[in-house]
């Protein structure tokens, strides 16, 4: 299911023009596409029709309020990380009883909050948070549900920036301290273990870390079932990859038919947190070549989207597939470019050594932008951040206002006068 193609020689958000939506909303724009993430959910979701399971969407990946809301209506819960994420997703119409909340950093404040909506479990990363989140709910009279989440120490194969299922990284308990952390959980007055969780990383390409992961996670079940600890549900985390150039990363029947082979007969709920498989290619950076340049060894498209629209690149040195919107008849004068943007930083760039047939003024699209794009964007070099657009068949909808410079510092202040 693509929803960006290629109709007589012009780039197609569903039924809209990518020149189109430039022309009306001007570029830098973030264009995302309903039917795209629909299905996305929907096959996602599919796979496990016949388990109990939820999908939470993990609200990082990409917290547009609208996001947000087409994917509560479809019946998605949320995996968070912060106060604010809690707090998008009730604005956004999100089910507080489906929210799970994720992070190493939880303060007493978000605890709370999370507590008031009531959401359906903490995923807990530390015994101290442990500690904290039993005296929090016992000053509120509330019992919170929480699963651990282990580091099953296995190599999700992915990189090191995004790899989170390895001994030494900040995120989950050990392994080998689970299950003495259970009982000390088991001990609080006001903890009640729901689950177990595990998230091994992100952009994971195959099976086998899944796989892995799952088969420790059902090992310290069994051993927490001995122990008289009883599991209600197991959060298998996200990191499906996407297709951003010619990785295969796992289909979702196939992710979800290995799984629910691997679970067997166990009667207990399965919990997905899927960011990036859900919205990644859903959502496409437009962008304008603002000049091109020549020097000895290298030909430049400047355009006006830069690293901190997209930081990706930047970030991971992530590939984006990069297409013209319209094609230009003259193929011939195809080039290639580094694509680069704006910003005061030699690594600001969008793509390396691509081939295209460009002049300035045209428009380019960065695909696979619907993940980690819009949510890391910043005001760099102060710069607004893009404006955003929902497709939907035939229609536009502003999702996001573009930022307006004199709100970049309106909460600044010059020190008075001496
Ligand atoms: C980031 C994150 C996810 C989502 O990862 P994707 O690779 O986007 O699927 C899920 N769970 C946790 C705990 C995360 O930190």
């Amino acid at each position: 299911m693509n929803s960006f193609t290629q109709k007589n020689d012009t780039l197609h958000a569903e039924n809209v023009a990518l020149n189109q939506i430039a022309s009306e909303f001007g570029t830098p724009c973030y264009v995302y596409s309903k039917s795209a993430l629909t299905h996305a959910f929907e096959r996602f979701s599919a796979g496990f029709a016949a388990a109990n399971h939820l999908v939470c969407f993990a609200v990082k990946s990409n917290p547009s309020l609208a996001i947000l809301n087409l994917f509560a209506t479809l019946g998605a819960g949320f995996d968070i990380v912060s106060g604010g994420e809690l707090a998008r997703v009730l604005a956004a119409g999100g089910d507080p009883k489906k929210i799970v909340f994720s992070g190493v950093g939880k303060s007493a404040v978000e605890m709370q909050a999370a507590l008031n909506a009531g959401i359906f479990c903490f995923n807990v990363e530390s015994a101290s948070e442990l500690n904290r989140l039993n005296k929090v709910a016992s000053d509120m009279g509330k019992i919170a549900p929480v699963s651990l989440r282990v580091n099953p120490n296995v190599d999700a194969k992915t990189h090191p920036y995004i790899s989170t299922g390895l001994k030494n990284n900040k995120f989950g308990v050990a392994y080998e301290d689970a299950l003495s952390i259970y009982q000390q959980a088991a001990a609080m007055s006001n903890i009640a273990i729901h689950g177990v969780d595990c998230h091994i990383g992100s952009q994971i390409t195959e099976l086998s870390p899944f796989l892995d992961a799952f088969d420790r996670v059902l090992l310290l079940v069994d051993a927490l079932e001995e122990h008289g600890i009883h599991i209600q549900h197991i959060d298998l985390g996200g990191g499906i990859g996407i297709c951003y150039s010619d990785e295969t990363p796992p289909e979702f029947n196939a992710y979800a038919a290995a799984m629910l082979a691997k679970l067997g007969k166990r009667n207990v709920k399965l919990v997905f947190e899927p960011g990036r498989a859900l919205v990644g290619n859903a959502g496409v950076l437009l962008t304008k070549v603002e000049y091109i340049k020549h020097t000895e060894s290298k030909n430049f498209a400047i355009v006006d989207a830069a690293m901190n629209d997209l930081m990706r690149p930047a970030l991971y040195d992530a590939y984006h597939d990069i297409k013209t919107v319209q094609t230009r008849s003259d193929q011939s004068s195809a080039l290639t470019y580094e694509i680069v943007g704006p910003v005061c930083e030699s690594g600001d760039f969008l793509g390396h050594d691509r081939k295209l047939a460009l002049a300035e003024g045209d428009l380019l699209a960065i695909m696979s932008a619907g993940a980690y794009g819009m949510s890391m964007a910043s005001n760099y070099n102060t710069r607004p951040r893009a404006v955003e657009i929902m497709v939907d068949g035939s229609q536009c909808h502003v999702i996001r206002k573009r930022e307006r410079i004199a709100d970049l510092f309106a909460l600044e202040a010059v020190l008075p006068k001496p």
